[in-house]
């Protein structure tokens, strides 16, 4: 399912916001998938390679690197 964002409401899954407008095209399926597939493995199996520190319970810290 793409990505989309809504100017009014933000981000949200599927073709169009609640509100019915279709919004602007962020990510569509295959790049989603890509992404969310690395992610899983720097979460699950990686997280040093990849630079990430957990802590005991597997939380990390975030960095947002850019404004929506
Ligand atoms: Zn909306």
């Amino acid at each position: 399912m793409p990505v989309r964002r809504c100017p009014k409401h933000g981000y949200f899954d599927g073709e169009a916001c609640d509100c019915g407008r279709e919004g602007v095209g962020i990510l569509d399926d295959d790049r989603r998938l890509r992404i969310s597939k690395f992610l899983s493995g720097v979460l699950r199996h990686f997280p040093d390679d990849a630079g990430v520190t957990l802590d005991r319970n597997g939380w990390g810290r975030t960095v947002r690197s850019s404004k929506p």
